[in-house]
Parts: structure tokens; C-alpha cells; sequence
């Protein structure tokens, strides 16, 4: 068997049309426009990548952008006094405060300090335990893209066995809570599970969350099954080059699956379509008005 790609790249840009279209109604019809806060501390190369390209793609889309870029020397007060002024301001619609933030801030403080109703990375607490007993709550991109991905390709969820492996609150457990609202049986797996590889061979769907290098063999796939790799690990591709894989051995996987996610390609843009299709959400929210169908949990 050879698997269907679910194309990651293609899926991105689709959602990001729905979120352009829904943007442009909400301006003419209401003279709405969503804006999108972005903060990030400190010099970390890859978090100033993606704060470049979050900036970028929520310009495309009709959005506002806002970009706070603070110096590793400020202070956690200093920080949280910025959140305020976004948690107030009425054009800011979504605040994210990228991370991992320099050692001398506390990360739940800072996060907790984000307006729930603007925290479009879903990590506020007050989200994580909406979406845990199954409320309306701004769900985290990346598993929310996840989540999109596998309705898209199966239509009904329901009855299926997902098997997460990885319990991060941030991919892990999120995946494994959506996948139990669309009313899957759902394992979570990890580091210190009993033979893992017989826990997934039992999936229907596997999503994979670990950040370890093609780990995840095509012997432990049942065949037939979806195959969601969320890992983006780069590795020594030799004469001094690296290269990106997932946490899926992509060759071995392909060949018995129904489906799979290749890296890159994959997961990896369907997030920051996420985040902006909930900074739309949370616009919307905000302004009392119906929520933009399909870009939702
Ligand atoms: P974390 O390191 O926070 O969590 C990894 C999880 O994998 C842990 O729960 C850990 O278990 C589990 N794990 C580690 N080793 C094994 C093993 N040998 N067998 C089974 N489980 C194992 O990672 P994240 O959730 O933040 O990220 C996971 C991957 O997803 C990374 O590659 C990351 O780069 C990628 N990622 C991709 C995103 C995207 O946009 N596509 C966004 C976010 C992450 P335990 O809890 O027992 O230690």
C-alpha cells in the first residue's frame, strides 16, 4: 500500500483564504479589523524566524500586525506591563508571547497574564481547562491544525483509536483532548510506556508528538491507518549539510499506511494558519459576532 500525503502546505493555504475572506467581511460589513500582537524577548534565532513569518502571513491575510521586540535584559515586570497594555487595547485581538522566554522569567506567570479571550496560543490556563471538560475555549495551533487535517481527511472522527504519543501540554495533551471531543477512544503515549509499538500498532490514527528522530517505525503502523507527525527534528545529512526529519520514519511509514503528513510540508505550516485562523475566532468572540465556520475545534 502507498499512503496518501496529506498535503500540509496546500491544507495551509486554504485555511488562510477562509481566514483572507472572513477578514475582508468583517472590514466591509462591520469596518472590523482583526489584529494579532506578537512578543518576542531576547535575541533566539528560530523565535525571531517565526515572529518574522507570523508577522508576515497576518499582513497577507488583512490582519493587523503588532511586534514587540524586547531586549533578554528586561525585566518579567517590564513584560507583564506590555501584556496589560494589549490585554486593553481594542485593536489587538490575539496576543502571543513566543517562547521559550529567557531563564529569569516564569513562563506560566507571563502566560496566565494574557487575557484568555486574546490568548490565541491557548496555553492561558483558564483555555487548557475548557478545552479540557469540552467548553468553548481557544484551542493551541498546533493540534487545532492537527485536528483539521484528520476531519478533512475522514469526515467522522468518531469510534476511531487514536493513539498521541507525547504528553507536552502543548502538543500532547491538547491533540489527545480534541481527538476525545470528536469522540475517538484515545491512548496517550510516552516515555515510559509498556511496548509501545504493540500500543500503536492498535491506532487508526497516531499522531506524533516526541522530537525524536524517525522513531516511530512503519512496523508499528497498522495498515491502513493516519499517520500525523508533528516532530520536525533536523539531523546530519553528511559533507556538513542537515536535513529535517519527523518523528516518523516516512519511507517505512508510507508504505503501510492509509495516509500520512510528510516533514516538512505537513504539520508544521498548518500552524501558524492556526494561529491566525484564531485570532479571527477571538475577534469575533470579542465583537459578539458568529465565529467563522470550519476554523474552529
Ligand atoms: P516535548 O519534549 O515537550 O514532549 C515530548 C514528549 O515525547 C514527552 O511527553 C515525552 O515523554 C515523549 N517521549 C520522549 N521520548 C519518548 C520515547 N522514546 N517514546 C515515547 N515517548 C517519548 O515536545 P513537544 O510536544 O513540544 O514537541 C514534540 C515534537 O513536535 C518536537 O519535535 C517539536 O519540534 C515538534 N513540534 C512541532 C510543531 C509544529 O508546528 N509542527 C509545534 C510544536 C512542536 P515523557 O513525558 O514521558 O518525557
Amino acid at each position: 500500500m502507498s499512503a496518501t500525503v496529506i498535503d500540509g502546505k496546500a491544507f495551509a493555504a486554504s485555511v488562510r483564504e477562509k481566514v483572507a475572506g472572513h477578514v475582508a467581511r468583517l472590514k466591509e460589513e462591520q469596518g472590523i479589523v482583526p489584529g494579532l500582537a506578537v512578543v518576542l524577548v531576547g535575541e533566539d534565532p528560530a523565535s525571531q524566524v517565526y515572529v518574522r513569518s507570523k508577522g508576515k502571513q497576518t499582513v497577507e491575510v488583512g490582519m493587523k500586525s503588532f511586534e514587540y521586540k524586547l531586549p533578554d535584559t528586561t525585566t518579567e515586570d517590564e513584560l507583564l506591563a506590555v501584556i496589560d497594555k494589549l490585554n486593553n487595547d481594542p485593536q489587538v485581538h490575539g496576543i502571543l508571547v513566543q517562547l521559550p522566554l529567557p531563564s529569569h522569567m516564569n513562563s506560566d506567570l507571563v502566560i496566565n497574564a494574557i487575557d484568555p479571550a486574546k490568548d490565541v496560543d491557548g496555553f492561558h490556563i483558564s483555555n487548557v481547562g475548557l478545552l479540557g471538560t469540552g467548553q468553548k475555549s481557544m484551542v493551541p495551533c498546533t493540534p487545532l491544525g492537527c485536528l483539521m487535517m484528520l476531519r478533512d481527511h475522514h469526515g467522522s472522527l468518531s469510534g476511531l483509536n487514536a493513539v498521541v504519543i507525547g504528553r507536552s501540554n502543548i502538543v500532547g495533551k491538547p491533540m489527545a483532548q480534541l481527538l476525545l471531543g470528536d469522540s475517538c477512544t484515545v491512548t496517550i503515549a510516552h516515555s515510559r510506556t509498556k511496548d509501545i509499538e504493540a500500543v500503536v500498532r492498535q491506532a487508526d490514527i497516531v499522531v506524533a508528538a516526541v522530537g525524536r528522530p524517525e522513531m516511530v517505525t512503519g512496523d508499528w503502523i497498522k495498515p491502513g491507518a493516519t499517520v500525523i507527525d508533528v516532530g520536525i527534528n533536523r539531523i546530519d545529512a553528511g559533507e556538513g549539510k542537515t536535513r529535517l526529519v519527523g518523528d516518523c520514519h516516512y519511507d517505512s511509514c508510507a508504505e503501510v499506511a492509509g495516509a500520512i503528513t510528510p516533514v516538512p510540508g505537513g504539520v508544521g505550516p498548518m500552524t501558524i494558519a492556526c494561529l491566525l485562523a484564531n485570532t479571527v475566532t477571538a475577534c469575533c468572540r470579542a465583537n459578539g459576532l458568529p465565529e467563522p465556520k470550519g476554523l474552529t475545534a
